[in-house]
């Protein structure tokens, strides 16, 4: 699974989850896309402000003024869908907890065994993870998921 950064032709900004590129072009041909702020079905894929050195300042600015960070929004997922994808993930994944960013690093640097892990961090921790070119994904895990072990 990858995200996509996504926006709709009113300037909404938002995210999809995709098995591939393919699979991003194939839905947004068949209209299978829609904003889930305007519900708008003219999707187009951004370029990340993880890639793009210009975008950034302008991201955070943005963000500060709107009062933080929202909460994330997908295209393509309604609240069912996304409690099933998360409670997969967090089915699949290790729980490293608070130590997040740090074992996210030494996996990126190959300084641990390349696994799928989940924990938490800091929106700051994310955008420095990012930064480095470690893909991770924010979302919203519900308590009792999040506690869950196994
Ligand atoms: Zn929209």
């Amino acid at each position: 699974m990858i995200v996509f950064d996504l926006g709709c032709d009113n300037d909404h900004r938002f995210e999809g989850w995709f098995a591939s590129s393919e699979d991003f072009e194939r839905q947004q041909k068949d209209n299978l896309l829609s904003c889930p702020l305007c519900g708008s079905p003219h999707i187009n894929r951004l370029l990340t402000a993880a890639r793009l050195n210009t975008g950034r300042a302008e991201r955070s600015m943005r963000d500060e003024q709107a009062g933080g960070r929202k909460p994330a929004q997908y295209a393509n997922f309604d609240a069912a869908h996304m409690l099933k994808l998360i409670s997969h993930i967090v089915e699949n994944t290790e729980d490293v907890g608070r130590a997040f960013p740090e074992e996210a690093r030494k996996i990126h640097y190959q300084e641990s065994p390349e696994r799928h892990i989940r924990g938490t961090a800091s929106p700051r921790e994310v955008d420095a993870l990012r930064d480095e070119g470690i893909e991770i994904v924010a979302l919203p895990v519900p308590e009792h998921l999040a506690n869950k072990s196994h």
